[in-house]
């Protein structure tokens, strides 16, 4: 047997630390949190993706009685940017969320299901994309969701 080991780095930041396309990203998460629909779990998330031309296209969480029919804010961005700028590169994407109307103190991260389907966009797209995790306390960057999703489910040709 030989043991192996899968090391990330990722960086705890100030908000001020970031360059602007990027605070106006977190802040454009943050404000996607106040539409989201979430009834029954009354968890608002909000994603923001950053295009390579400087759009920033926004999403949030889409609940659904019937439980698994609804979408995470993750996916929700990603999909909407990349159906509708699909000749532009997602460069970032920043999470943010609030419980009960209130910021979370630290990041969440997205699900093993968005990871999974914004790997595909990285690899679409042939670049790593920038992930912020905001909190009021404290904020993270990862610099690509590959770095999320270890042994992910991939294509091996
Ligand atoms: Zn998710």
């Amino acid at each position: 047997m030989k043991a192996k080991e899968i090391r990330i780095a990722y960086c705890s930041v100030d908000i001020g630390e970031l360059d602007k396309d990027l605070q106006r990203l977190v802040e454009e998460a943050k404000r996607q949190t106040d539409s989201a629909y979430c009834p029954y779990s009354n968890f608002s998330v909000g994603a923001a993706v950053l295009l390579d031309n400087g759009v920033i296209v926004g999403g949030n969480n889409q609940e659904n009685i019937a439980y698994p029919s609804g979408l995470c804010a993750e996916r929700t961005a990603m999909f909407y940017a990349n159906s509708q700028h699909p000749d532009h590169k997602p460069m970032a994407i920043a999470i943010a969320a609030k419980n009960g109307g209130q910021f979370l103190d630290k990041p969440i991260c997205p699900c093993g299901g968005c990871r999974q389907a914004l790997l595909e966009a990285e690899l679409r797209y042939k670049s790593p994309i920038r992930v912020i995790l905001y909190g009021t306390q404290d904020t993270l960057v990862i610099e690509s969701i590959a770095d999320m999703l270890p042994f992910a489910f991939v294509s091996f040709d």
